[in-house]
């Protein structure tokens, strides 16, 4: 397939000919004629990929020119980088076309962007937290905004970005397409789409089932997280074989436990990445870790998503992921540039329903291997294991009778409004950031008398 089966338009054909692009990579060929369509669409791509293209080239075939000032194309992404990557891809598509590209992220001054934006433009490509700040300030209209690109949303909602898109939503028009792409589905993402896309149309280039043949696979069944800290303690005492070691888990706090306890199995020997942890921070564990300094990594799905580091001797499948392409994306980090890898899975009791639905995408069962025998069972649960325990009878709370019935009423409207002090406090508040009073009066009684 090439760009010409795409019926671009002369703009946009001399603009791929500059840059030299001859065929649409496989996400491009998949996502246009879905994005030209108009309908909601979730695309699954990662960096890499050519996944900004896919959004934005048949935006850019049927964006039409425009005078008026407000912008008609919102892109929001994660990061100022993102931003200035994206910016900078739209230019190299726009060479021929007449529109006005903005890209506004936080940390840096908010006038000069106001001034920016108040000059019209057509396409905005923004931060979550600077976008809502724009708009709430009126420079920025957003009521010509016909389509919403949210890129990265998986990394997006592992920041926190949750209740800021939910923000942006509400001060959106109701009639604008949704485009959204992810690199890995999570279940925060699946929430997202659920909540706020009309029937998205889901594209993915499909992920291969068959994995790298020099990747061997090997499954353990574990009790538990603890039997598992014991099992990977066992493994990674070999350390010649376990010489450059990435581990998955699905969240932050998992990260978090099991490299408190590898820390306290081989200090000084691991590292972590998970998006609470700064980006320099994470960027030092990277660099550790391509540098040998630390043979092992834990990482988050979310996070590990840009790491290109070759070598690894292990992955190691710390828990099982839910959605069996994670653990394609997962495996794939080993076993490259022709040397052999080595794949591992822990798979407790409650994992084997996710560890059988990865083998129905391979086709192929994984390598069942037995615990070592030197490898202790624990018993003790971590809080997510340990069975949820109902309160049979407590007499001091209420319970759902005892709650008023119709007979009581709604307060009045006026009745309803919360106290909050006094409108010169609040304002005298938000100011410093904190309430500005004189102090208690009779504590200060007080105190001059002890004096
Ligand atoms: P992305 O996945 O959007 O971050 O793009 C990755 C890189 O691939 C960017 O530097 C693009 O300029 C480049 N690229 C995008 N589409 C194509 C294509 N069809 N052929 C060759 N390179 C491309």
């Amino acid at each position: 397939m090439t760009f010409q089966d795409l019926n671009l338009n002369t703009p946009l054909y001399n603009a791929l000919d500059d840059l030299g692009f001859v065929n649409p990579t496989p996400i491009q060929a998949e996502a246009f004629n879905v994005v030209a369509s108009g309908k909601d669409v979730v695309g699954i791509a990662q960096t890499g990929t050519g996944k900004t293209f896919a959004y934005m080239l048949p935006i850019l075939k049927h964006l039409k020119y425009s005078r008026q000032d407000n912008p008609r194309v919102l892109v929001l992404v994660p990061t100022r980088e993102l931003v200035v990557q994206v910016v900078d891809e739209i230019e190299k598509l726009s060479k021929y076309i007449n529109n006005r590209v903005l890209g506004v992220y936080g940390g840096t001054n908010i006038n000069t962007q106001k001034q920016a934006v108040a000059q019209g433009l057509d396409i905005i490509v923004a931060t979550p937290g600077r976008l809502y700040d724009l708009a709430v300030s009126r420079v920025l209209q957003l009521k010509s905004i016909q389509k919403l690109v949210i890129d990265e949303v998986d990394v997006m909602l592992d920041l926190g970005f949750r209740h800021q898109l939910m923000n942006i939503f509400d001060i959106l028009p109701e009639r604008r397409q949704n485009i959204m792409f992810s690199a890995t589905m999570t279940k925060d993402v699946d929430d997202l789409i659920t909540d706020f896309f009309i029937n998205p149309k889901k594209i993915q280039i499909a992920v291969s089932g068959t994995p790298l043949e020099n990747i061997k696979q090997s499954f353990y069944s574990v009790p538990n997280f603890y039997t598992k800290v014991n099992l990977l303690e066992h493994l990674l005492q070999d350390t010649e074989s376990y010489s450059r070691v990435l581990i998955f888990v699905a969240y932050k706090r998992m990260a978090d436990r099991l490299f408190d306890k590898l820390e306290a199995l081989f200090y000084g020997q691991s590292c972590v990445i998970h998006s609470n942890k700064t980006q320099n921070y994470r960027l030092r564990s990277i660099e550790a870790f391509r540098n040998g300094e630390h043979r092992i990594l834990v990482a988050t799905d979310v996070m590990a998503r840009g790491l290109d580091i070759d070598n690894i001797t292990h992955v190691i499948n710390f828990d099982t992921p839910d959605y069996p392409e994670n653990y394609m994306h997962r495996i794939g980090r080993t076993g490259r540039a022709e040397k052999e890898g080595n794949a591992l899975l822990f798979s407790t009791p409650k994992e084997m329903e996710a560890k059988e639905r990865i083998e129905s995408l391979m086709k192929m069962k994984i390598e069942v291997l037995d615990l070592p025998e030197d490898v202790e069972i624990s018993t003790e649960l971590i809080e997510e294991e340990r069975p949820q325990i109902r309160e049979r009878y407590n007499p001091t709370k209420r319970n759902k009778e005892d709650e008023p019935g119709p007979a009581f009423h709604e307060k009045k409207a006026k009745n309803q409004k919360v106290n909050l002090g006094g409108s010169y406090r609040r304002e005298m508040a938000k100011k410093y950031k904190k309430p500005k009073t004189r102090g208690d009066k009779n504590f200060n009684k007080r105190n001059k008398k002890r004096k």
